[in-house]
């Protein structure tokens, strides 16, 4: 048992990292901040005169307040190095007895790690064992435990699996309909994504429902610049709408979601272009950007509300996926007590949020108008009184589910 109490969360991506210090005691934030395009030389070396440059907000200790630095910062190590030290200006060092763990958001968990896990040599090695399955993220992960592990060999590291909360989806959900050895030679089965926030949302909606959750069924909607949608019965995890990587599933920011796989063999056959391509095409340059040349959904709307027609094409094929997702989730699910919507848009876009429940009356999804126009980031109902269904927005907080889990972990 430890009374130290702290848990310095980690999100590390291959130029960038994003972290936050809280204090599990009161479940606070003490420090949060963003180092990005690591590795980026000073200028004017590279073009754009862009370099690497550490956003960090404090919220406890003798300087509150945000700070800046750009500058050149080399790796992953020399990132760390530099949050540490802003850390310990704030009197909040990493090297202080009160940090209880650091909690790692780590990408792709395989079938293997269903539970946040305690990083041994053993635990790495399995975690790099699955960088195929997640090429950009898990090795940017990796280099991040391996440095906070160097910082603080002495308390314990702690991986939380975006996959995680999606290993009860059942066998029938989680199988592609594809031949049975190919797939279990490559580890080819739908594993989802954003599982932190799924789990911490479709609870949190439960609790503003008045209930545990294992009483309430809930269609999770995590809106970002990713996207993905998720049933939730009982507080277990039945479905969700990525699959095998990321790109499966809602129209995102820039990537496609669902679509026909003979697409990417036509575009091999006629079109010529090469897998690599292809993986670009679909991952980068497809979505709302594809469709009308801006990923943002801010600015898809205003340009849609200036008459803009691809703006309001991409926005119409966004809005027509996510409708198909509640109604294959209402009917996954049987009885829905919930629709949550979260994340960048869910938790900002009245407008996403209306069109996308507009027609659904007959599910019993019945919007109040004026509740649904309210901006607050708590988490809030936005359904009539007398829906049968409840509407949520319940803003994520996947930080505070990667320290609640690591620190639950390492207290036990
Ligand atoms: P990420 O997937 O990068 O974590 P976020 O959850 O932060 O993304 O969501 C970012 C997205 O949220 C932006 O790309 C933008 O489209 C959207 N967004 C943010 N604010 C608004 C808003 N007021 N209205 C509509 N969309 C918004």
């Amino acid at each position: 048992m430890t009374t130290a109490s702290r848990v310095l969360v980690l999100n590390s991506g291959s130029s960038s990292v994003k972290y936050q210090l809280l204090d599990m005691a009161d479940r606070s934030r003490l420090a949060v901040g963003l180092v990005e395009r690591i590795g980026v030389g000073a200028p004017p070396a590279k073009r754009g005169g862009q370099t690497s440059r550490l956003a960090h907000e404090a919220l406890a200790g003798p300087n509150p307040g945000r700070r800046e630095r750009v500058g050149p910062i080399a790796d992953h190590e020399a990132a760390l190095k530099a949050v540490a030290a802003e850390l310990a200006a704030d009197g909040l060092g990493l090297d202080s007895p009160e940090l209880a763990a650091v909690g790692h958001r780590v990408v792709h968990g395989g079938t293997r790690f269903t539970a946040p896990t305690v990083i041994d040599d053993e635990v790495l090695a399995e975690v790099r064992s699955l960088v195929p399955l997640a090429p950009l993220h898990n090795p940017a992960n990796i280099t991040g435990i391996e440095v906070a592990r160097a910082l603080r060999a002495d308390i314990p590291q702690v991986a939380v699996f975006d996959t995680a909360f999606h290993s009860t989806m059942p066998e029938h959900a989680a199988q592609y309909a594809i031949d049975a050895a190919t797939a279990a030679k490559y580890s080819v089965r739908r594993y989802g994504f954003h599982g932190t926030s799924h789990a911490y949302v479709s609870r949190a909606t439960a609790r503003l429902l008045g209930k545990a959750p294992e009483e309430v069924n809930v269609i999770v909607l995590h809106l970002g610049n990713g996207a993905s949608a998720s049933a939730v019965r009982g507080g277990v995890c039945v479905d969700t709408s990525m699959g095998l990587t990321p790109l499966e599933g809602l129209v995102m920011g820039t990537r496609s979601g669902d679509l026909d796989p003979a697409v990417i063999f036509h575009l091999a056959r006629v079109g010529g272009l090469s897998v690599d391509e292809i993986d670009a095409l679909l991952n980068k340059r497809s979505g709302l950007l594809g469709m009308c040349g801006d990923n943002d959904m801010r600015e898809v709307l205003r340009r849609a509300g200036e008459g803009d027609a691809a703006a309001q094409g991409a926005f119409a094929t966004y809005v027509h996926r996510l409708k198909k997702y509640i109604g294959a989730y209402a009917a996954v699910l049987g009885r829905v007590d919930a629709v949550a919507f979260t994340a960048g848009v869910g938790e900002n876009s009245p407008q996403v949020r209306e069109a996308a429940v507009d027609g659904l009356a007959e599910l019993g999804l019945v919007l109040d108008p004026e509740a649904n126009a309210v901006r607050s980031p708590e988490p809030r109902l936005i359904s009539t009184e007398y829906a049968r269904v409840a509407v949520a927005v319940v803003p994520t907080d996947e930080e505070l589910e990667i320290a609640s889990q690591a620190y639950a972990l390492v207290t036990q």
